[in-house]
């Protein structure tokens, strides 16, 4: 795994060591369906080199990777929202995160409540 952690379950599915629902790939970003959907949608895009979360990826990236990440997110949203869509980065443990590589949940089907939980 060249760029990959070797405990990160996230870059095992990159390297295809674990299976998942693959909905885009190109040299950069996998996207996949979360395995556990909060949402009729829940996909999650990120980025196949190992970073933790979107400070060090918004610190260490070029600001051209960090657009296309959004991006990819917005239109994944767009393609499962028709009426809407949520994007959500959690960050360390008061933000929610789970999985310490960097993923935009990517939430769509449902009206979403405010404030989030
Ligand atoms: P977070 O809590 O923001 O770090 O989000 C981690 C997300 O990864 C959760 O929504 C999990 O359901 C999801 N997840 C964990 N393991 C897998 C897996 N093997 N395949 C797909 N999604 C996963
Ligand atoms: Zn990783």
């Amino acid at each position: 795994m060249a760029e990959g952690d070797p405990n990160c379950i996230f870059c095992k599915i990159i390297a295809g060591e674990i299976p998942a629902r693959e909905l885009f790939r190109d040299d950069d970003i996998l996207a996949i369906e979360d395995v556990n959907p909060q949402a009729p949608s829940h996909v999650l895009v990120m980025p196949q080199a190992h970073v933790a979360n979107m400070s060090t990826f918004s610190d260490t990236a070029s600001a051209e990777k960090v657009a296309r990440l959004l991006s990819k997110a917005a239109e994944i949203g767009r393609q499962r929202g028709a009426k809407g869509f949520r994007l959500v980065i959690n960050e360390g443990s008061d933000g929610g995160q789970t999985v310490e590589h960097l993923h935009v949940h990517v939430l769509a089907g449902r009206h979403m409540r405010w404030p989030p939980g």
